[in-house]
């Protein structure tokens, strides 16, 4: 495979057909891709969401059914037991922190919104343990309402895409933001945390297995030759991906798939 030429002298608009080409690359690649938090509600969303910071979506998802069942609603939330609670989330980490933010996330919801998740970005950032990156995702997966989801994943690819230098998460969505139809923010955020989750990991990226290598000026940073990017895939998929990627599914070992998504 060979790399693409220097992005150097590109356009704007060069960047911008750049970017919706890999859009429709992922959209192949990762058919499968959706919040990865089990929900059946905006405040079971936002409850998980808060659960979710420095801890896997797996174990989050191991968590929530029972909490869920015994926190139904915000005024469940805002007059928890806190020793029970914590109790109950212990194993997402930052137990004590993410206890607060429930249940001041609760009596919030409750003396401002009548006990429901309000469905606007600006009433969202103002709730305890909200901010900008969580909105997004309980608008985009609870509400309909296209939002980008700018998580690390999310910074690390578009960062080895090339498609903004910029920094701010704000400023990265909004950048991302202006190269695709507004109707496909909220996919086209789950199909990049895929990729980053399955192929295009922080530390040795599977490059030689990964169907974004022609567009992707960052190709090389991980191991090119298919045998060993093939080791590197992950999730249950793993052999689709090398696929995809006009790879030998065969150089997919079993732990490959496996192994747990981050
Ligand atoms: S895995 Fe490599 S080629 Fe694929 S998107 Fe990441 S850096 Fe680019």
């Amino acid at each position: 495979m060979t790399t693409s030429p220097s992005r150097a002298t590109e356009t704007d608009l060069g960047r911008t057909r750049r970017a919706r080409k890999v859009g429709r690359v992922l959209a192949e690649t990762h058919p499968d891709a959706h919040c990865e938090l089990d929900h059946s509600s905006p405040l079971e969303l936002a409850v998980a969401t808060i659960l979710s910071a420095q801890c896997t979506d797996k174990k989050v998802n191991e968590v929530t059914p029972k909490l869920f069942a015994r926190y139904p609603t915000a005024a469940d939330y805002a007059g928890a037991d806190r020793a029970e609670l914590e109790e109950l989330i212990r194993p997402t980490g930052f137990y004590r922190n993410k206890t607060n933010s429930l249940i001041r996330l609760g009596q919030a919801l409750v003396e401002r919104y009548d006990g429901r998740v309000p469905g606007k970005l600006v009433d969202l950032v103002t709730l305890p343990g909200i901010g900008r990156k969580t909105a997004n995702v309980i608008l985009g997966n609870a509400f309909d309402v296209p939002g980008i989801t700018v998580d690390t994943h999310f910074q690390r690819l578009v960062h080895r895409w090339r498609l903004t230098a910029e920094t701010d998460p704000v400023k990265i969505e909004h950048a991302v933001g202006a190269m695709f139809p507004k109707r496909d923010w909220t996919m086209l955020s789950h199909r990049i945390i895929f990729h980053g989750r399955r192929v295009c990991h922080a530390r040795k990226p599977a490059c030689g297995a990964c169907t974004l290598a022609k567009l992707c000026p960052s190709y090389g940073t991980g191991p090119t030759e298919a045998a060993v990017a093939a080791k590197l895939l992950k999730g249950p998929r793993a052999r689709d991906l090398a696929a995809a990627a006009g790879v030998d599914p065969a150089l997919v070992p079993q732990q490959a798939i496996l192994a747990e998504v981050p």
